[in-house]
């Protein structure tokens, strides 16, 4: 099982992700607006704002999450988006000064849900529930996205055994055991660094090796090719000629070794947000 773990970050998310991009790409090469956009969003940054819904979907008792659990991961979130995780202290000298402040901020959404809380809803399923086709779907027992063109919907639930996390168009679905930093979570990924990784493939960033091996790589300049993942916290690593980028949010270490997102990535997610995601 735990040889599992590393890998299953990867498992369905990136697979969308990588259609998903491909597409996004392919229709900016068409229009030929890829610089005008650029320009434009570069000189944009202003603290953006994100309503969050949260749909706990458990079938066992142990699979719900209290609030404070919930409230835990939006904590992470806003940490890990702004530069401001306490543990950024252990960057490594080598990259120190590429970390960004991607100046995204995350809330609960001012929605009253079955909860009788704001943007926390609940599902008690008697279905196992682990992929976008039935996780996403209340026919099939899961809960159905709401109005995913306003709200970033995220879904917590006892994914696959060894499945950290995954993504879809309709948003991102974490394990429970992996969710926040309190009560349910399992040591080594519980620190709520899943969600903040999903995050970046939801806003457009691939693994920092591409499709993997040097030939490949996430297209962003500021971080440095790298052959495939690194799931230890070793930061001596090199290959593709350069030292990896180990503490990268978009490496697949354990959660107390990812520390942070370079200015190129912030700049891809910005601008994935703001033509993808404009409202
Ligand atoms: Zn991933």
């Amino acid at each position: 099982m735990t040889k599992m773990r590393p890998n299953a970050r990867v498992f369905v998310g990136c697979r969308i992700l990588l259609v998903k991009a491909c597409i996004i790409g392919l229709i900016m090469q068409v229009s030929g607006k890829e610089n005008i956009l650029t320009n434009r969003h570069q000189s944009t940054d202003e603290l953006l704002f994100i309503p969050v819904i949260i749909h706990v979907v458990y079938h066992e008792n142990a699979e719900d999450l209290s609030i404070e659990q919930i409230n835990s991961q939006i904590s992470v979130l806003n940490k890990d988006f702004r530069a401001n995780n306490v543990d950024l202290i252990n960057l490594e000298e080598l990259f120190e000064g590429f970390e960004a402040d991607v100046n995204l901020e995350f809330f609960l959404a001012d929605t009253l849900l079955n909860t009788g809380y704001y943007g926390i809803h609940k599902i008690s399923t008697e279905q196992s529930v682990s992929t976008p086709d039935n996780l996403f779907s209340s026919d099939s027992g899961g809960a159905d996205p709401i109005d995913p063109d306003k709200f970033l919907n995220i879904w917590v639930a006892n994914l696959s055994e060894g499945l950290l996390g995954f993504n879809g168009v309709e948003g991102i679905a974490v394990d429970y055991t992996h969710f926040g930093t309190m009560g349910t979570v399992s040591d080594p990924y519980d620190l709520g660094r899943t969600l903040t990784h999903e995050l970046g493939h939801y806003f457009s960033l691939d693994h920092l090796w591409g499709t993997g091996g040097c030939e490949s790589d996430d297209g962003i300049e500021d971080t440095p090719n790298q052959a495939s993942s690194v799931n230890s916290c070793d930061q001596e690593i090199i290959s593709c000629g350069s030292t990896d980028m180990v503490q990268n949010f978009m490496n697949l270490s354990t959660d107390e070794c990812l520390l942070f997102f370079t200015e190129g990535q912030k700049s891809k997610m910005r601008k994935y947000l703001y033509e993808q995601k404009p409202n």
